[in-house]
């Protein structure tokens, strides 16, 4: 969104593609309190804050999944799962979805016990015990927004120490309700008419009514494979001017290798990302 509206002031045609909700990940965050200029936010505000941003300059905004990009040099093609665009460049900001612990009955526990996003299905576990799974900030962060909602929060980590920022785990100690569990890992989820209903850890079984799962994420670039472009881990490598291996193919956000994860950064790259275009297209 933020490369849009810097293309769209230097008078390009943009169409921003989207196959969920405007602000992607953004969404899932139920505090942001590290955005400069902005205290303290919640993630959908933000989006829509930014997407309001996005219609008063009357961006082209459609639905659509990119299935595949076909890269005919000058002119490239953009293929969804509704409709083909041609473009002369193409900037990849698909960031990533969240990873799996791949439990037996994970998939089919969606919903009925397991989530991956505390701001969207919190609420369903009103004055309930769950659990939390990782040990990063979003792990904590939303132990922390969880223990305001449920009766009790286990924060499992598979270590004896936090990777997340030391701001919240001082924040932690301040939550009663939350009871830290380290060195252990899930062996087994125990269902009861097809809902979750406890866990299994090495020494000891949880009776839990939700499970949410914070681990990390993955890139989403599944729909690049057909093309020659360079990837290490499924993320996608890029130069300084945010360019990829191939000529007016561009990325930046989450999706691409980088050292921080943030979305300060991401919404830097997305500026940085468009000058480019910008540049190149004036050459
Ligand atoms: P993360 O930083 O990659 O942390 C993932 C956590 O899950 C780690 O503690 C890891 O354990 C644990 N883990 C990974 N695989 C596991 C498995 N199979 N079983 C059990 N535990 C497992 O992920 P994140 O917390 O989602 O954060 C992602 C990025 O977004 C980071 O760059 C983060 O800084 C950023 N972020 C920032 C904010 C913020 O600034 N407020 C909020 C949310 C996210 P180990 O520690 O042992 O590796």
């Amino acid at each position: 969104m933020t490369a849009s509206i810097y293309l769209k002031r230097a008078g390009l045609n943009v169409l921003l593609l989207e196959k969920n909700v405007p602000g992607g990940q953004i969404n899932m965050s139920s505090k942001i309190e590290n955005y400069p200029g902005i205290i303290s936010i919640d993630g959908p505000t933000l989006a829509m804050n930014i997407f309001n941003q996005i219609q008063e300059l009357k961006i082209d905004y459609k639905y659509g999944n990119v299935l595949e990009i076909i890269d005919n040099g000058s002119l490239k093609t953009v293929k969804t799962d509704i409709e083909s665009y041609q473009t002369k460049k193409i900037l990849i900001a698909t960031g990533r979805t969240p990873k799996k612990l791949n439990l037996e009955d994970e998939n089919k526990l969606i919903g009925r016990g397991i989530s991956y996003c505390a701001l969207c299905d919190g609420n369903f576990y009103k004055n309930k015990d769950i659990a939390v799974i990782g040990g990063g900030n979003s792990a904590l962060e939303e132990a922390i927004y969880l223990s305001n909602i449920c009766k009790k929060v286990y924060l499992i980590h598979r270590r004896d120490q936090f990777k997340a920022e030391a701001i919240l785990q001082e924040r932690l100690k301040e939550k009663n309700n939350i009871e830290i569990i380290y060195n252990e890992e899930i062996q087994k989820i125990n269902t009861k008419e097809d809902r979750l209903v406890s866990i299994n850890l090495k020494n000891t079984r949880l009776e839990i009514a939700g499970l949410f799962i914070y681990i990390g994420y993955e890139p989403d670039t599944k729909f690049t494979n057909k093309l020659n472009i360079n990837k290490e881990n499924d993320y996608l490598l890029v130069d300084n001017n945010s360019m990829t291996n191939i000529d007016g193919i561009y990325a930046c956000g989450d999706v691409i290798k980088k050292q921080v994860y943030q979305i300060s950064t991401a919404i830097g790259e997305g500026a940085n990302a468009a000058s480019n275009i910008i540049k190149s297209l004036q050459m």
